[in-house]
């Protein structure tokens, strides 16, 4: 380090302590992949702040900030940074217990508290003093200066100080970012994404699973409006700043539909429109290298989705597995995932989806392949799916040059 960066250090300087979620350093010979992916995607989603560099420490970052305003935005991008388990502006300081006082009795000031509690955590173990001794100096410390008790349990203030290698961090606050392994790590997957409720929820899973998600929707344009391709673009850009890049693939299904009401019983369309989108996908999944289909569905959640008729619309694709990850959730669940997740109001405003075109109230809830491949047998199947993969769009989105809205239209940090 440089004498003037020294010198700066000396009165304490402020930086944002990134913690990566705890599942990484459990990845044997894969985990400095899946620490340096984390500090990529860090260093990609602080870009423009102005905050840099991502300095490495082990299961943390430490990015330097120039001032408040600067922390605004680095909080904001932070919450979105999947891989992150949480996060805390920090005073950084030598690794002595004159300057860590000094850097707590700052932290403090303007800080309104009626218990207090002492959080230490010793990386480098040349510090004279183990966390214990730490946590009862200072907790002395403050003590005197402030008077206020110390509450382990549920404090209103947790102070924190971690002593890395040659430095020592004071925070007051630890904010949430989602968890999870960093987007990159998992692999290349395909969501099937409805303007539904589900289908957002099952995206955010396999991100926080560390896959990178391509986006698939199927419209039926113009035989309904195109609010349903507008609410998955609104849900993709959404979806997008967890994942910093996003490819929308956008499918036209409505001469698909065409062709099946002609051949097809009312009651057996949902399976084989179903049917048709898993065989598109999977061509669609394969051309741009995802390894399985995601979709949003959840067994027995309505008459698609029982037992049989997953199996039977599962049975149309060739190659790539389907995963998922609501399977076993009950609505209730997905709705409160999906608030906080800031998908719900625009999953929730109203559309036609393509799969409500042209079908009964109570469509079969037992189909037998066998018996859907007989009707699918009259309509030319390879010529169906050949003609909407010619007509698929496709749209991209980049988080945060997209914009801070897509940002500020969730909640929280999406756990
Ligand atoms: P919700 O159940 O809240 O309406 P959903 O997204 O689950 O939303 P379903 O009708 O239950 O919609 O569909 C089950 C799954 O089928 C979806 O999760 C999605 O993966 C896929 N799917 C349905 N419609 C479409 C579509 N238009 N484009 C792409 N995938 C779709
Ligand atoms: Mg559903």
């Amino acid at each position: 380090m440089s004498e003037e960066a020294q010198g700066e250090r000396q009165q304490g300087d402020t930086v944002a302590l990134v913690h990566l979620f705890h599942e990484i350093a459990l990845k044997g010979g894969n985990r400095s992949f899946f620490l340096r992916t984390a500090f990529k995607n860090i260093e990609a989603a602080l870009a423009g702040t102005g905050a840099w560099p991502v300095e490495r420490r082990s299961m943390a970052a430490l990015v330097p900030l120039a001032d408040d305003a600067q922390w605004h935005l680095v909080r904001e991008r932070l919450e979105r940074v999947v891989g992150v388990e949480h996060f805390a502006r920090a005073l950084r300081v030598g690794p002595t217990m004159d300057e860590i006082k000094e850097a707590v009795a700052a932290r403090l000031g303007g800080v309104a508290a009626g218990s207090f509690r002492i959080s230490a955590q010793r990386s480098d173990k040349g510090f004279p003093l183990d966390s214990p001794q730490i946590n009862r100096e200072l907790g002395a410390f403050v003590q005197g200066l402030t008077g206020l008790p110390v509450k382990l349990k549920q404090a209103d203030l947790n102070i924190r100080i971690h002593i890395f290698a040659g430095e020592a961090l004071v925070s007051v606050e630890s904010l949430p970012g989602p968890g999870g392994l960093p987007v990159g790590v998992g692999g290349h997957v395909a969501q099937l994404m409805s303007g539904g409720i589900d289908s957002p929820v099952a995206a955010h899973m396999m991100m926080k699973r560390g896959c990178r998600v391509l986006f698939i929707h199927f419209h039926s344009f113009p035989l309904v409006e195109g609010t349903s391709r507008e609410k998955a673009e609104d849900l993709v850009r959404l979806l997008t700043s967890y994942q910093l890049s996003s490819r929308l693939l956008l499918a036209p299904f409505a001469e698909a539909q065409k062709q099946i009401i002609l051949w097809v019983p009312p009651a057996y369309r949902v399976v084989v429109y179903r049917r048709f989108m898993m065989r598109i996908a999977e061509a669609l999944a394969v051309r741009h290298g995802a390894g399985a289909l995601v979709t949003g569905e959840s067994l027995g959640q309505v008459s698609s989705q029982t037992l049989e008729n997953l199996s039977t619309i599962e049975g149309a694709r060739e190659r790539l597995p389907i995963f998922r990850p609501l399977i076993g959730m009950d609505k209730e669940e997905v709705v409160r995932r999906a608030k906080v997740l800031g998908t719900y109001p625009i999953s929730i405003m109203p559309d036609q989806d393509c799969c409500s075109l042209f079908v009964p109230k109570h469509p079969a809830t037992r189909s037998r392949r066998e018996e859907v491949e007989e009707m699918e047998a009259r309509l030319d199947v390879g010529g169906i799916v050949e003609e909407a993969l010619a007509g698929v769009q496709e749209v991209r989105f980049r988080w945060p040059e997209d914009g801070p809205s897509a940002g500020r239209a969730a909640s929280a940090t999406g756990r």
